[in-house]
């Protein structure tokens, strides 16, 4: 029974870091996508465990906020996501649909979750479990080439629908780059998917995720579905950062010691301190999700911590369990055993991380590791 002011993983005592996720910020996120995308229904993807920062609190937490439709990958997920949330009007789609195999639709059914079907066998699988009474959402490809129902198909779903007297509730499709708002894909999308709401006419249409909502064009339909931004990612990327942060991951120094010019810092000596430096030990790592290649070295511009104010870089590789960080521009207050060091927040963004890793902020998140004390507040 996760809520704010509630925390999970290891007491704190015992914990080498300290996750804080503003479930605060996360409600205002959400609400300044609905207000951007409105009149359209803003739903929120809760898939992959949130985004990392745990289903339980994201989904109570906005469906306080009047989130009422909720998108997860995985069956699985969708039932955690109806346990946190009882036997409410809150509509669950799985975006994963329908895998090969018995057993799924009823998974499905039991969990009162809508599935998203992709592929004409789905749809034949769903209508003939639930003699097309369930609701569930259609999803076309329109080029991501990854899953949904061909273009060319569509006219052969309709006349299986009709043979069922069925219809879907959802119309989908997913953008190939939406993050890149000239990319000639977003309008040849958006045009594909007008072929598909033709040809069934009167039923609700999706196709905005973070990015997509942000696109001039405004595709926003009847129904918007963020994911990245109501964690506090950036759906503009190049331009300012419309979302609240919703992480901060800090960790207190373990150790400290000065070292030589000419030493070097980490496995397989890849730093090498230019002048005397003072070095700082947290006790975070690859272990934790934090990315191994996060690492800065001599030949690698890597991450970077703050501390006491200050934004300091890191020194070498990033080990399984522990970072070392160039805090000799810190102030000495700050650098001393227990004093705490910020990986992520408002000034060093999930953006910033995955830049710096050679990966995207969405990783990180998903990755933010389980030996951490996670406190939630807001
Ligand atoms: C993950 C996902 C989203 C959310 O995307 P963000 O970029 O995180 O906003 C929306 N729709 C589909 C089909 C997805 O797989």
């Amino acid at each position: 029974m996760t809520r704010a002011n509630s925390h999970s993983g290891p007491p704190l005592a015992e914990a080498q870091a300290i996750l804080t996720i503003d479930l605060g910020a996360l409600c205002e996120n959400w609400r300044k996508l609905r207000d951007h995308s409105a009149p359209a229904e803003c739903a929120a993807v809760v898939k992959a465990d949130a985004y990392g920062i745990g289903t339980e609190p994201a989904v109570r937490a906005l469906f306080d906020a009047g989130c009422r439709t909720f998108f997860v990958a995985h069956a699985s997920e969708g039932a955690r996501v109806r346990a946190a949330l009882g036997a409410n009007d809150a509509r669950i789609f799985g975006l994963n649909g329908l895998l090969a195999g018995d057993g799924i639709a009823e998974a499905f059914v039991l969990h009162g979750l809508r599935p998203v079907i992709g592929s004409l066998g789905e749809l034949k699988q769903w209508l003939a479990h639930t003699s097309g009474r369930l609701p569930f959402a259609l999803h076309f490809n329109t080029g991501m080439n990854r899953l949904g129902i061909e273009l060319q198909e569509a006219g052969a779903a309709r006349d299986m629908l009709r043979a069922a007297n069925a219809q879907p509730e959802l119309l989908m499709s997913h953008f190939v780059s939406s993050e890149v708002i000239n990319d000639p894909l977003n309008q040849s999308q958006i045009d594909g998917f007008a072929h598909v709401r033709e040809m069934f006419p009167g039923i609700a249409a999706s196709v905005a995720n973070s990015s997509g909502i942000y696109l001039g064009q405004r595709p926003h339909f009847d129904l918007v579905r963020p994911g990245y931004a109501l964690y506090g990612g950036n759906p503009t990327p190049g331009l300012p950062n419309p979302m609240r942060s919703v992480v901060m991951l800090e960790a207190p120094i373990i150790q400290v010691r000065t070292i030589e010019a000419g030493e070097t810092a980490g496995y397989n000596a890849q730093w090498t301190a230019k002048r005397r430096s003072r070095l700082a030990t947290i006790g975070v790592g690859y272990a934790d999700g934090f990315p191994r290649a996060a690492m800065n070295t001599d030949t690698k511009v890597g991450a970077q911590a703050v501390v006491g104010g200050v934004i300091c870089p890191f020194a070498g590789r990033v080990s399984m369990d522990l970072i070392v960080i160039d805090v000799t521009d810190a102030p000495a207050d700050s650098t001393v055993p227990g004093a705490m060091v910020e990986l992520l927040g408002k000034t060093i963004t999930v953006d910033d991380l995955g830049a710096r890793a050679n990966t995207i902020g969405y990783e990180i998140l998903t990755g933010l590791g389980r030996r951490y004390h996670r406190r939630y507040v807001g």
